[in-house]
């Protein structure tokens, strides 16, 4: 999935629904998979979720923000009209994009001591890499696994 891919899921459905179109841009927060400004008509969705399959379902649920806004205006939140829409569009009608109990996207520097310790970072941990490190809980020399 990419970009312009992405921004044209969110206008066919607002194209459906007879709406203006909405810009997507990508953004590389990693907490936040998604988020509706209504008023700008603007989706941002993280970068590092493009990979995956939940990237279906952040957007459909931001188009589903955009679309109660345009339709309910302010507040509607993830309420049942929220919700109905979510449904609707095939996305969700649960979690919100920016919950914690969305799966957090994979880091792409990985760890792993012998005895089955991960751990994970998303920017080169250099000291690691340069220097190695033991794992907290057994103290073993931790390698790089892909
Ligand atoms: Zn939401
Ligand atoms: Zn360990």
């Amino acid at each position: 999935m990419n970009q312009p891919q992405l921004e044209s899921i969110a206008n066919n459905i607002l194209a459906e629904y007879q709406l203006n179109p909405v810009r997507v841009e990508l953004c590389t927060t990693k907490r936040r998979l998604g988020v509706n400004y209504p008023t700008r008509r603007l989706i941002k969705i993280s970068s590092y979720i493009l990979g995956h399959p939940q990237v279906e379902d952040t957007i459909r649920h931001e188009v589903a923000h955009q679309i109660a806004y345009d339709k309910h205006g302010h507040g509607v939140g993830h309420d049942y009209r929220w919700k109905a829409l979510a449904r609707t569009l095939g996305a969700s009608p649960t979690a919100c994009a920016s919950s914690s109990d969305l799966p957090t996207p994979p880091t792409r520097w990985n760890f792993t001591c012998e005895s089955g310790c991960t751990f994970g970072y998303y920017r080169k941990p250099t000291a690691i890499l340069s220097r190695g490190a033991r794992c907290k809980k057994h103290h073993l020399q931790v390698r790089q696994t892909v």
